[in-house]
């Protein structure tokens, strides 16, 4: 039988592995740890010769069952979830690094993960960063100790898009493990397997849970690495397929060294809210492509940083690669317009950070989540006072419209 469609694999993946009463989801297991029937039994589980359950920061069946929706939606082989995106960085790359090795970053960064890269420095490891929109930089930045490459798909907040498919064959002729972070684009609009990434992490608490009511992230191993390159493999995690070593060992060392386990509880809102993800994308960055137009020709704004927009530096390549061109955008608004008096003045978008929310969601950068950054690397990620980043949300795209029209006239 031809493979499902993405969201039809989504919807019935419970139900198919064979859930109690024909329920349709997978039941919320809250126990933390799992009873066996004989001696033999735990020692087979625990010693990994037999599939089964030992204890929960390890391993839970809700938990295991958003595990394989997330492989089918990045056509990965496995997955490994986490209490938060960032636990999901974290654990990978302390997990596969150590002292002494190098990694190449894309400069433009969600800023957690740049600071967790400068608090890799203080081990030892080394990282370069460099502007990833051109494959060459990264070319320039290899190393014979290089040992990762981590690139985001869109960058946060000027939608930068990375040049995803020529350095993932720059990765491969290197032989250097390809990581991808694909929270802003997400399964459904790139599987950045097909630029031959190794590792695929998401955000969970962004567009695949969508609702805004819980915390998690994933990283997916695709198969296309080839583990037998990469050093840093522990003997003992070199069982089975080669293809599974590396996710073997985030899940052997990052999950249990880390203990940041995604909560059964939560791991359920997030398998109800993937269900929708493509519908929920259409809708969101639909409505984002008509308010990128629409500010653009509106005199009280300076710039529109959207990839759907044909002045972006990198819409054509966007084009190429993604499905659709996201639903994150930011707005520089002139200097003679009142930032704060703008934003006061919208009555429905919510002032927050986050994104990928069902509810739009605006916040302004520079006094905000890049405040503490300073106005020097500000300028050269090119925020200023009056840049508000956006992230569109499903509401009926007239009363969108409506709020912005109203809050930039009382803003003028
Ligand atoms: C939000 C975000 C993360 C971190 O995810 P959390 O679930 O909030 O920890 C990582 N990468 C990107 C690109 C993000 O937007």
């Amino acid at each position: 039988m031809k493979a499902k469609g993405f969201t039809t694999a989504i919807l019935h993946s419970d139900r198919e592995g064979g859930v109690e009463h024909g329920s349709l989801h997978k039941p919320i297991h809250t126990s933390i740890t799992f009873g066996h029937a004989s001696a033999a039994d735990i020692a087979a589980v625990f010693q990994g010769r037999q599939a089964g359950y030992t204890y929960a920061r390890q391993i839970n069946p809700t938990v295991v069952a958003l595990e394989k929706k997330l492989s089918l939606m990045e056509d990965g082989l496995a997955t490994c979830c986490f209490a938060t995106g960032m636990a999901a960085i974290s654990a990978t790359l302390l997990s596969l690094l150590k002292a002494g090795d190098h990694l190449v970053s894309s400069s433009f960064l969600f800023g957690n993960t740049n600071s967790l890269f400068n608090t890799l420095q203080n081990f030892g490891i080394e990282v370069s960063f460099v502007d990833a929109t051109d494959a060459a930089n990264v070319a320039a930045a290899l190393r014979p100790n290089t040992r990762a490459v981590f690139v985001e798909t869109i960058a946060n907040p000027c939608t930068q898009i990375a040049d995803l498919a020529a350095i993932g064959e720059l990765c491969a002729a290197h032989g250097v493990l390809y990581v991808v972070d694909n929270t802003m684009t997400g399964p459904w609009s790139f599987r950045p397997k097909t630029v031959n990434a190794g590792l695929v992490i998401n955000s969970l608490s962004k567009f695949i849970g969508g609702h805004g009511n819980a915390l998690g992230g994933a990283v997916t191993e695709t198969g296309v690495f080839d583990w037998n390159s990469f050093p840093n493999i522990i003997e003992s995690y070199k069982t089975g397929n080669a293809q599974n070593w590396g996710l073997q060992q985030i899940k052997k060392k990052g999950l249990r060294d880390t203990g940041a386990s995604l909560s059964p509880e939560s791991a359920h809102h997030l398998a109800v809210g993937a269900e929708t993800l493509s519908l929920r994308q259409e809708r969101s960055s639909s409505n984002a492509q008509t308010l990128a137009e629409w500010f653009s020709a509106r005199p009280e704004i300076a710039r529109v940083f959207f990839p759907g927009l044909p002045t972006h530096p990198q819409h054509a390549l966007g084009k190429q690669l993604f499905r659709h061109s996201g639903s994150l955008m930011s707005i520089e608004l002139k200097p003679e317009v009142d930032c704060f008096k703008f934003l006061d003045a919208l009555a429905l978008c919510v002032l927050t950070t986050n994104l990928g929310d069902n509810r739009t969601l605006v916040i302004p950068v520079a006094h905000t989540i890049y405040f503490e950054m300073g106005a020097a690397r500000r300028a050269e990620m090119g925020i200023s006072d009056g840049t508000v980043r956006m992230s569109i949300g499903i509401e009926d795209i007239e009363d969108l419209l409506a709020d912005f029209e109203q809050a930039l006239a009382a803003a003028r």
